[in-house]
C-alpha cells in the first residue's frame, strides 16, 4: 500500500501509533534520524524535520572527518518523510518508521542526499531507456551468540541443508512475516555456505522501493536478531574460515510486460538486448568504483578474494559465480546480478552508481566483450592481462584511490557527496590500517 499524507495521518490516529521513526542514511549506511511524536507528524509531513549537515560528516566511528565537505557551519537540511514509506513496525509498540528526502531551506533538493541522488539518476535513465528499472537485493547474513566474550554463528548448520532452516525456523518465520506486514515481499530462505549464514530473497520491485527494501531488511535482521537474544550481522566477512555474506543486486528493464534486456537473437548467445549489453559495459569500465561504493568498509576486501564465489576480478559471464556480473541460465527471466557489494553500503548510493554506469555504459556503446567462460580466480596475472581483466580493488584504500580517479560517477552522483564519501572511508581506512593489533604483535614481536 502506498499511502499519501493524509492517509498516513489517518492510519496513525487509526491504528494508535505514538512514535514515529524519521530515517535517512548517511554515508557510512547507517540509519540515522529521530523519533517524533504522533503531535509532531502533520507538522513533519509538511515542513520535514531539521538536522545539521554535519551529520552527513560522520564516520563508523561517530567522529568529524577532519576537514568536511559540510561542517559545523553548513547550516541544517530538512528530512521530508516520504508517505509512501510508511510502515509500521509490527515488532515493536505504536511505532512506524518512514525514509525520508532531504531538502534545503528552500525546499529544494538537497546536494547531499543520497536518495535524491538515486531518484534523479533513475529518473534519467528511465527517460532514456524508454523502461522501468527493477532490482532484486539478494542479502547474506550470519546470526551469531556470543560465547565466552566472542561471537561465534549461532548454530552449525550446513550449506542448502533442510536441518539449517529449521533450526532458524523461529527466527525465519518471524522475519518472513514481520517483513511481509511492513510491505515488502520474500521469495527464498536458504541455509547459506557458513555455519549459522542465511539468504533470505527478497521479490525484485521497482529500483527505488528495492533499493528501500534492502534498508528495511537490514534493520530487521538486526532487531529480530536482538530480540531472540542473538546478532545478527549482514558484515561481509566475520570469519577467516567461513563463507563470506554477499549482497547481490539483480537487475531488469521493463516497459508494462516487455523485458526489453531480452533478445532472443542476441549473436554472443546470452539472449540478452543490444542495451543489456551496453549497461554491463558501463559497469564493468566503472567496476573499481562501483565496488568501491558497494563494498566500502576494510573487512569488505577480505570477502573478495579468488575462489570464494565472491568476484575478485572485473569481468561478467553466465553461470559463473567467480565474476562480477553474472547473467542467469537462460531459462531464467532474462536480467543480471552485480555481485560486487555487500551489506555495509548504504544501497541509495549502491543503486545510484549502478545505475550512472549503466547510462555512461548506453551513451557511449561500451561493448563489456565476449562472457567468461572460466572461472576468475583460476587465471593467472599474465592470463588476466592478456585478457584485459582487472582485479577488483584490493582494500578500501585501492578502492578509494580507483573512485577518487572516476569523475564520471562523480559528476552522476553529485560531487559533494562523492567527495564526502572518499573522506569518510579514507578515515577508516587511517583509523584501522594504523592500528597494530594481537595477531601482528604476537608474529612481529616472535620473528623480529
Ligand atoms: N557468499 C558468496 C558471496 O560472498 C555468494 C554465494 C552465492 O552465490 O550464493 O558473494
Ligand atoms: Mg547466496
Ligand atoms: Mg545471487
Amino acid at each position: 500500500q502506498r499511502l499519501t499524507k493524509e492517509q498516513v495521518l489517518q492510519m496513525v490516529e487509526e491504528q494508535h501509533i505514538e512514535f514515529i521513526r524519521i530515517e535517512f542514511l548517511d554515508y557510512t549506511g547507517v540509519t540515522r534520524g529521530r523519533t517524533i511524536r504522533k503531535d509532531s507528524l502533520k507538522s513533519a509531513l509538511e515542513k520535514g524535520v531539521n538536522f545539521s549537515t554535519a551529520i552527513m560528516d560522520f564516520t563508523m566511528f561517530d567522529t568529524y572527518v577532519p576537514d568536511p565537505v559540510y561542517g559545523a557551519n553548513g547550516g541544517d537540511f530538512f528530512a521530508m518523510p516520504d508517505p509512501e514509506t510508511f510502515a509500521i513496525l509490527p515488532h515493536r509498540k505504536q511505532t512506524a518508521r518512514m525514509f525520508c528526502d532531504l531538502v534545503d531551506e528552500n525546499g529544494n533538493p538537497w546536494e547531499g542526499c543520497p536518495r535524491g541522488a538515486l531518484k534523479r539518476l533513475l529518473h534519467e535513465a528511465e527517460a532514456l531507456l524508454g523502461g522501468k528499472i527493477f532490482m532484486a537485493y539478494e542479502q547474506e547474513a550470519y546470526l551469531l551468540k556470543e560465547e565466552e566474550g566472542r561471537l561465534v554463528p549461532a548454530d552449525n548448520s550446513t550449506c542448502f541443508s533442510s536441518d539449517g532452516v529449521d533450526i532458524q525456523e523461529e527466527f525465519v518465520q518471524k522475519f518472513v512475516e514481520t517483513i511481509g506486514k511492513m510491505g515488502v515481499e520474500t521469495e527464498q530462505i536458504s541455509s547459506e555456505y557458513g555455519p549459522g549464514q542465511l539468504e533470505i530473497n527478497l521479490k525484485y520491485d521497482h529500483c527505488l522501493k528495492a533499493t528501500e527494501d534492502q534498508i528495511t531488511f537490514k534493520q530487521l535482521f538486526k532487531h529480530l536478531a536482538r530480540d531472540m537474544g542473538m546478532i545478527g550481522t549482514l558484515a561481509p566477512k566475520p570469519f577467516n574460515d567461513f563463507a563470506g555474506s554477499g549482497l547481490h543486486v539483480h537487475m531488469s528493464l521493463y516497459n508494462e510486460d516487455n523485458n526489453l534486456f531480452k533478445d532472443l537473437n542476441d549473436e554472443k548467445g546470452l539472449e540478452l538486448s543490444e542495451n543489456a549489453y551496453y549497461f554491463i559495459g558501463g559497469i564493468l569500465h566503472h567496476g573499481r568504483s562501483i565496488v568501491a561504493i558497494g563494498a566500502p568498509t576494510m573487512n569488505s576486501y577480505k570477502r573478495m578474494v579468488p575462489g570464494s564465489w565472491a568476484p575478485a576480478h572485473i569481468c561478467y559471464g553466465s553461470g559463473n559465480r567467480s565474476v562480477l556480473v553474472r547473467v542467469p541460465e537462460k531459462r531464467r527471466e532474462r536480467r543480471f546480478e552485480f555481485r560486487g557489494a555487500d551489506g555495509t553500503c548504504n544501497p541509495y548510493l549502491l543503486s545510484a552508481a549502478l545505475i550512472a554506469a549503466g547510462l555512461h555504459g548506453i551513451r557511449k556503446r561500451i561493448d563489456p566483450g565476449e562472457p567468461l567462460e572460466v572461472d576468475a580466480g583460476n587465471l593467472s596475472n599474465n592470463e588476466l592481462e592478456a585478457m584485459g581483466i582487472e582485479w577488483v580493488p584490493r582494500n578500501l584504500q585501492e578502492a578509494m584511490d580507483s573512485l577518487a580517479k572516476d569523475t564520471i560517477l562523480a559528476d552522476s552522483i553529485g560531487r559533494p557527496i562523492w567527495q564526502e564519501f572518499i573522506k569518510v572511508k579514507r578515515e577508516e581506512w587511517n583509523k584501522h590500517f594504523y592500528r597494530i593489533d594481537e595477531w601482528e604483535r604476537s608474529q612481529y614481536a616472535v620473528l623480529y
